[in-house]
């Protein structure tokens, strides 16, 4: 019998990552002759940032103390500091934070400001939530990132006394996280502000991904290992249904029995899959 192979819709990129890469490319057949840098890698692609070096694109591991030309701020967004310090460098400073990541700033500066102690739900060292904790801990120092209720317990005593706390969210975590965060806080603290802001684009992709895993004896994720979004993706899939993670699709052959004895394969892909990866994926499942 055939198999039944099915792609999600919202498999690959976002409109966020869509903007800063098409944007990007613009950016440079606008200004030829000028150098065109993008501090840290503009997605977690390596295929993608090869091609962008190619055209010329740099990324760049760490900002200079000097140079010249335009340095990309990308999709995850920068602290204040570190766009004044681009622009101290030399650089003209062009901002693609996506507006999702903006809005979550804006919140979390608004909850600082307005006296609430801040939880923001995320990874700590991930980039997005970085410039999102900068941006707030200029206007207060209680300001906290948790991605577990076990990271929150040394805050409890500060939480309790301070009464009144709001949260914000890692545009690319798990709704069950924030859900156990929120649980967690209610009766530590007397007021409790909760701005989900989990991106639209994160939500359909793992609501549709959910309802695929359901139906189907294995899911294939797609996408880099390194990427937030991507990795929890194959985490929320892999408690429904057989589950495998891959960043291409050469790496297909390492699970040739699950995929020889699954009858119905879904695939799905985090938000940095370039579509050409998907395409591949596809195609060599197909001939499977
Ligand atoms: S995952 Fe969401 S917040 Fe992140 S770049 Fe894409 S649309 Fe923007």
């Amino acid at each position: 019998m055939p198999k039944n192979i099915k792609l999600a819709k919202c498999a690959g990129f976002c409109y966020g990552v869509r903007r800063a890469v098409e944007t990007v490319k613009k950016l440079k057949s606008d200004n030829p002759d000028k150098n065109i840098f993008v501090l840290g890698e503009l997605i977690h692609n390596s295929q993608v940032i090869k091609e962008l070096e190619e055209l010329g694109i740099t990324s760049l591991k760490e900002l200079p103390e000097h140079g010249n030309g335009i340095c990309v701020v990308r999709s995850h967004g920068e602290s204040p500091e570190v766009f004044e310090k681009i622009k101290l460098a030399g650089f003209e400073v062009f901002d693609l934070t996506c507006p999702d990541v903006k809005k979550v700033q804006q919140k979390a500066i608004e909850l600082a400001k307005n006296g609430y102690y801040l939880v923001i739900v995320g990874k700590a060292e991930h980039p997005e939530v970085v410039a999102i904790k900068a941006n707030a801990l200029q206007f207060s120092n209680n300001v906290i990132v948790a991605d577990s209720i076990q990271a929150l317990l040394p805050y409890e005593q500060e939480l309790k006394q301070h009464k009144k706390a709001g949260v914000v969210v890692q545009t690319t975590q798990m709704l069950s996280n924030l859900n156990s965060i929120v649980s967690y806080l209610i009766p530590v603290t007397k007021e409790l502000v909760i701005e989900n802001t989990i991106c639209g684009s994160t939500s359909a992709r793992q609501s549709e991904a959910k309802e695929l895993a359901k139906a189907s004896d294995l899911m294939v994720v797609a996408g880099s290992k390194k990427s937030a979004n991507t990795t929890h993706l194959a985490e929320i899939l892999s408690g429904i249904t057989k589950t495998i993670h891959i960043e291409t699709a050469d790496e297909l052959y390492l699970y040739k029995d699950l995929i020889n004895n699954a009858q119905s394969i879904s695939v799905t892909a985090g938000a940095s899959t370039p579509p050409n990866v998907i395409d591949d994926v596809m195609t060599k499942l197909q001939k499977f």
